[in-house]
């Protein structure tokens, strides 16, 4: 059976092929094609005897000739031609054949030629080809195409064989050397390397090695490239699953898909499992959630079972990795399941440089290039967005014809990714200069406070959402956030409004993400971390940020209406005290100001150094007031 299943793809490839050259031999028994030849000239042939015998198939004439003789100029002798009889007719054509004694074939048009036939089944052949291949698909899903950590053997031989038993699965060339920062994490997978290189030293000792592991994390941190580099750190061959995929499939082939997987992976212990998107399959049952979907609970049932069935001495790890460990069934967190979790985080600046160095490898940098500056650059972007942005920038030096990639590829390539793509959108001049206007309060804002974060850009480009930015650069990761610092970003955040209002006279619906981010962070200020002297230290929050969806989770409020709005009072209070204090920088240094408005709606964008070029003199200026 299993050799059958093996090559029957084959045999029905050699059937075709026979019958092909089967009925191009029929109709074409010479080897050399015949040469074309105008009507005319081959009724001369035939006039002249030269022709031993005529094929005529509709319209078209083919003829042998008695002996071989060029019939192009310079051409080699032939000893045979075709030509076509004009649709009118030739009426002395057959007297001519008779006279000259050549021995006729009248072959009818539609029976004519193997092509004509191959083109009559070709349309089935297709059909029947796809429908192969729909089907080897199918089943080599159902065998277990094991996500992309199984190779080859796709075909029906999987389906029909059973369990494969081939050597070709993949031990991942990755290791913990691509991994860059991640440190916790990579110190606590690797903890399972020496147990997977020497499973029977553990065993041996009746030692209980973890089973499960969780890793969770945001998208791109890493959780798919650890699991791999635990693989190929161990030299174990690596079986990956996504559960996202079993929801497109049919009902039992996911769970059979995993009891199939796991069945190898035990079968060539030591092994790794991985389950990437676990959350797909494993939410919380009977929520509702997609649809309480059959599909989705049987295979989520099949792999507690799977998990449950190790007798404690397989050397088979079983790692999986979620962005939504909130909405996991706890059933699968319990004890003997994935019980160890592993929480891979966005990476600080130190670990942003390491994996821009991971990802500069191979890409020839310019002089200009500091890793280091584009790190600090760079907060929140994740592994995945900092690779992308290697390559991206690395393009863009190509479509520029570039020998190395330049700093200003990568601060174009960073501003998009951060921004969405540049925009066409015209602004109007006195759009712009409200623009500029209003970049240059948050500018001055960040200048003159000195516990505001140092400038780093400012642009007024516009770019995906905003029309225009301003960036600043902490000068080392902050983990907790002092008073003063948290009211200077208020003031800078509300600095560009003020200068709407100040220099301009009016103000415009250019600050709505300026106010929302102020209004979300003083509210923080005081409802959590007891910034508020009336409140004090008292836990008003309403509701719960998120860890890794960066969205508020409402909490039911257990305070009363009165403070409900004195915490009101206390957000509005500081919000005006710290608009209050942009307002008075902007008073304080408006000729400064309105010199950075004209240098940035000359040059659209400005760095540091062109920043300090037209505040510096006026710092001088105020302490000389
Ligand atoms: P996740 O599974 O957490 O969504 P991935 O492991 O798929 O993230 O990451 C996508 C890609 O981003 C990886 O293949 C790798 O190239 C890059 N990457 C992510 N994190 C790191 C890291 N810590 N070090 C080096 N590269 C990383
Ligand atoms: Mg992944
Ligand atoms: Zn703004």
């Amino acid at each position: 059976m299993s050799n059958m299943g093996k090559w029957l793809p084959t045999l029905i490839l050699v059937c075709v092929a026979v019958l092909f050259f089967a009925l191009i031999g029929t109709q074409y028994p010479t080897v050399e094609a015949p040469t074309a030849l105008s009507y005319s000239r081959a009724k001369v042939l035939i006039g002249e005897g030269a022709v031993t015998s005529l094929t005529m198939r509709g319209n078209r004439l083919s003829g042998r000739l008695r002996v071989a003789r060029p019939l192009t100029e310079g051409g080699p002798p032939v000893n045979s031609f075709r030509t076509e009889v004009p649709a009118i007719g030739d009426p002395t054509l057959l007297p001519a054949i008779e006279q000259a004694n050549v021995q006729l074939t009248v072959v009818s048009a539609e029976e004519s030629g193997g092509w004509r036939l191959l083109m009559s089944i070709l349309p089935w052949l297709l059909f029947l080809g796809v429908y192969f291949w729909l089907w080897r698909r199918m089943y080599s899903n159902m065998a277990g195409g094991m996500g992309g950590g199984l190779q080859g053997r796709n075909d029906l031989s999987g389906f029909l064989r059973g369990p494969r038993d081939d050597k070709t699965i993949e031990v991942p060339k990755v290791t913990f050397k691509d991994v860059a920062g991640q440190d916790n994490a990579k110190r606590e997978v690797s903890e399972l390397v020496d147990f997977l290189r020497k499973p029977e030293k553990y065993t041996r000792l009746g030692a209980e090695v973890p089973r499960g592991i969780l890793l969770m994390g945001p998208p791109g941190t890493g959780k798919t490239l650890l699991a791999r580099a635990l693989a190929g750190e161990a030299k174990v061959p690596f079986y990956s699953i996504s559960a996202s995929e079993f929801i497109e499939v049919f009902v039992g082939v996911g769970a059979s898909r995993v009891r199939r997987m796991f069945d190898e992976a035990k079968a060539r212990q030591p092994s790794i499992i991985f389950i990437d998107e676990l959350d797909a399959i494993g939410r919380v049952r009977g929520t509702g959630f997609g649809g309480g979907h059959d599909e989705r609970e049987q295979t989520l049932n099949q792999i507690l079972a799977e998990l449950d069935g190790f007798e404690g001495h397989e050397a088979v790890v079983v790692l999986a990795a979620t962005n939504r460990p909130d909405v996991l069934d706890p059933a699968l967190l319990r004890p003997g399941r994935f019980d160890r979790h592993v929480t891979l985080d966005l990476p600080d600046k130190a670990a942003r440089l390491a994996i821009l160095r991971v990802h500069t490898r191979k890409i020839p940098l310019a002089d200009d290039v500091f890793l280091e500056v584009i790190a600090a650059g760079t907060p929140g972007f994740s592994g995945a967005d900092l690779k992308n942005l290697a390559n991206e920038a690395a393009m863009a030096a190509a479509r520029d014809g570039a020998n190395d990639v330049a700093m200003r590829h990568f601060d174009d390539m960073r501003d998009r990714i951060m921004l969405g793509t540049v925009r066409t959108l015209a602004i109007q001049p006195d759009e712009r200069h409200r623009l500029a206007v209003h970049e240059s309060g948050h500018v001055a804002a960040a200048y003159y406070l000195p516990d505001a974060d140092p400038l780093y850009k400012v642009t007024i480009i516009p770019r995906g959402r905003a029309l225009g930015a301003t960036y600043q650069l902490p000068e080392e990761e902050r983990h907790t956030l002092p008073e003063a610092y948290l009211r200077a970003r208020l003031a800078v955040m509300l600095a560009g409004r003020a200068a709407e209002k100040e220099i301009l006279g009016e103000i415009s619906s250019g600050a709505d993400d300026d106010i929302r981010g102020a209004t979300q962070l003083a509210r923080a200020m005081v409802a959590r971390w007891g910034m508020s002297e009336e409140l004090g230290p008292v836990d008003l929050r309403e509701s719960d940020e998120h860890p890794f969806l960066g969205r508020e989770i409402a909490l039911p409020r257990r305070f009363s209406e009165e403070s409900a709005s004195a915490v009101d009072k206390a957000v509005r209070a500081l919000l005006i005290v710290e608009e209050a204090r942009a307002l008075e920088i902007i008073r304080a240094h408006r000729a400064r100001i309105e010199a950075l408005v004209k240098a940035l709606e000359a040059d659209e964008s400005l760095d540091r150094a062109a920043i300090e070029a037209e505040l510096k003199p006026a710092l001088s200026a105020a302490a000389g007031a």
